[in-house]
C-alpha cells in the first residue's frame, strides 16, 4: 500500500510574516492527521526558517528547483547538497513553469534529478500535456517522452522518486482533471516506468498536480493510482491546504 503524500509549492509568493504564519498553521493543523504524509516547498530564502519551524514536527520541507550543477561558478544556483544541508526531503524537478520559463528540457529535468538523488533527497518529477497537447491526442506520447527520460536515469531501482502529473492546462487555471482523467494518465505513467525497466514502478508515489482544491480533492484521491497531490494556489491558505490534507488523510 502506497502511502498518500501532499506537497505544497508556494511558489514565488509571500515574505517572511506570511511565511511564519503558514508555517505555524499547517504544523499545528497537521499535527493531529495520520495516515498522510505531508510537506511544503517555500522559495528558497526561508528554506531554513522551515527548517527552524517544523524540525521535530510531522511537516517536512523541500525546495521548488535545483541547479543542475555541483559546487562550482554557478552564480545564483542552488546546490542539490545546500538542500540537503538545509534538511530538505523533497524537491520538484521539471515544474512547467520551469520548464516553459526557464527553459529546462527533459535532459536538464534529469540531470537536476540525479544531484537530487545523489544527495540523497527524494525528486519529484514533474510531468504534463499543454491543453493544445491534450486536444490533438497527444497526451501520452508527452507523458511517454517525459518518463522515458526519466527511466534511463531510475532504473532499475527507482525507489527514491516521486512523479507529479501536472497537466499544464490545470495548473492555476482553476481547471482541473477530471478523477478518470487523473486516473488514467497516472495509470500510463505507472506503467511507463515499469516499461522502462523502473522495478519498484508499484510503489512509487504519483501525486496529481492543478488545481486541487478542498472541495475535489477527496475525490481525486479516491482514484488508485493517484498517491496525493502537488498544491500550488490552495497551499497558501492555511485552512484549504489542511482541507486538502484532511482529503488525503481520510483515505490514509
Ligand atoms: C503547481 O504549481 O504545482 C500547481 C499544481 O498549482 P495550482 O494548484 O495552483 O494549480
Amino acid at each position: 500500500m502506497r502511502a498518500k503524500l501532499v506537497l505544497g509549492n508556494w511558489k514565488m509568493n509571500g515574505g517572511v510574516a506570511s511565511a511564519e504564519a503558514l508555517l505555524a498553521a499547517v504544523r499545528e493543523g497537521a499535527a493531529g492527521l495520520a495516515g498522510v504524509q505531508v510537506g511544503v516547498c517555500p522559495p528558497f530564502p526561508y528554506l531554513g526558517l522551515a527548517a527552524a519551524r517544523l524540525s521535530g514536527s510531522r511537516v517536512t520541507w523541500g525546495a521548488q528547483d535545483v541547479c543542475e550543477h555541483d559546487d562550482g561558478a554557478f552564480t545564483g544556483g542552488v546546490s542539490a547538497r545546500m538542500l540537503a544541508d538545509l534538511g530538505c526531503t523533497h524537491v520538484l524537478v521539471g515544474h512547467s513553469e520551469r520548464r516553459t520559463l526557464f527553459g529546462d528540457t527533459d535532459e536538464v529535468v534529469v540531470r537536476k534529478a540525479a544531484r537530487v538523488l545523489a544527495a540523497g533527497l527524494v525528486p519529484v518529477v514533474c510531468v504534463g500535456e499543454t491543453r493544445t497537447e491534450r486536444e490533438s491526442g497527444a497526451t501520452e506520447a508527452v507523458l511517454a517522452r517525459q518518463v522515458d527520460a526519466v527511466c534511463a536515469m531510475l532504473a532499475p531501482a527507482g525507489e527514491r522518486c516521486v512523479l507529479a502529473y501536472e497537466p499544464v492546462w490545470a495548473i492555476g487555471t482553476g481547471l482541473t482533471a477530471t478523477p478518470q482523467q487523473a486516473q488514467d494518465a497516472h495509470a500510463f505513467i505507472r506503467s511507463r516506468l515499469a516499461a522502462g525497466g523502473v522495478a519498484a514502478a508499484p510503489r512509487l508515489q504519483l501525486l496529481y498536480g492543478g488545481s486541487v482544491k478542498p472541495s475535489n480533492a477527496a475525490e481525486l484521491f479516491s482514484r488508485p493510482d493517484v498517491d496525493g497531490g502537488l498544491i500550488g494556489g490552495a497551499s497558501l491558505v492555511a485552512a484549504d491546504f489542511l482541507a486538502i490534507l484532511g482529503a488525503a488523510a481520510h483515505r490514509g
